[in-house]
């Protein structure tokens, strides 16, 4: 099954030819960077970057409505996961992707210029720091992240970032309840109430993948988040 159908089936999207153009590029401008460039991921086959990077972005549709207007924002987005296939598919909301590793930016903004994207702009930050600048504090309605860090600290990424009204989408395998367990001190600190967590099964995954959702109820208070380096050094537990 190609790319499309998978995303149909699954997610009930359907993708313009532009948009399937846009994610053969992706994929093998990817992998071609990765092997000549960077390291950038430990995906390199066509169907596992398709299925493990393209569609696993994709499944956050299943845990909050997409609506015209929404400001996102991917922190530790690496190559771009999971806010440059969002992006790509949904043009009527406004993506930023925000990375502490400044070289991993020119592989995104490569392909934002290659497909055309309108509706990203790349951040160079460490997460801490940004949730501290007032132009990005309390800004983004929807706040994701896979890969960057266990619950209890990415929140403290994550929460001082999201509105109040927003939500926080973290990312997880098979430690999803267990991290959730864990970040109970660190929701009640930041302004979080979990909202509940979405499994995701996605074609040829034996692993069960699981959305993290986070609802911010109450503002953060001023002090988080800490010092870049401290929340991972000494998590809220
Ligand atoms: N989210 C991407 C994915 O799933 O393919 C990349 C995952 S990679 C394992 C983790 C990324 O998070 C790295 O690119 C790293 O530089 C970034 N990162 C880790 N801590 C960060 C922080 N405090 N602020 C911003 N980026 C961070």
């Amino acid at each position: 099954m190609s790319l499309a159908q998978h995303a149909a089936g699954l997610f009930n999207l359907t993708l313009t030819a532009d948009q399937s153009a846009c994610f053969d590029r992706l994929a093998q401008d990817l992998a071609e960077w990765n092997a000549s460039r960077m390291n950038l991921t430990a995906i390199t086959d066509r169907q596992g970057i398709e299925v493990r990077h393209f569609l696993d972005s994709l499944s956050l549709v299943l845990a909050v409505p997409i609506q015209a207007g929404q400001r996102w924002l991917d922190v530790g987005t690496g190559a771009g996961f999971p806010g440059l296939p969002l992006a790509l598919v949904f043009p009527q909301i406004h993506v930023t992707l925000l990375e502490a590793t400044a070289k991993k930016l020119l592989f995104i903004q490569h392909i934002v210029a290659a497909c055309q994207l309108h509706n990203t702009r790349t951040l160079h930050a460490r997460a801490e720091d940004a949730g501290r600048m007032p132009q990005h504090r309390a800004r983004y309605d929807v706040v994701t992240a896979r890969a960057v860090a266990r619950l209890p600290v990415l929140l403290e990424y994550l929460l001082p970032l999201t509105k109040e009204g927003g939500v926080c989408i973290a990312m997880k395998g098979s430690t999803a309840a267990a991290e959730a367990a864990d970040a109970a001190k660190a929701l009640a600190t930041l302004g979080g109430t979990l909202r509940g967590i979405v499994p995701v099964q996605l074609p040829g995954v034996e692993e069960t993948h699981h959305l993290v959702v986070v609802d911010k109820v109450k503002k953060t208070p001023a002090l988080y988040p800490r010092k870049a380096g401290l929340p991972a050094k000494n998590p809220l537990l």
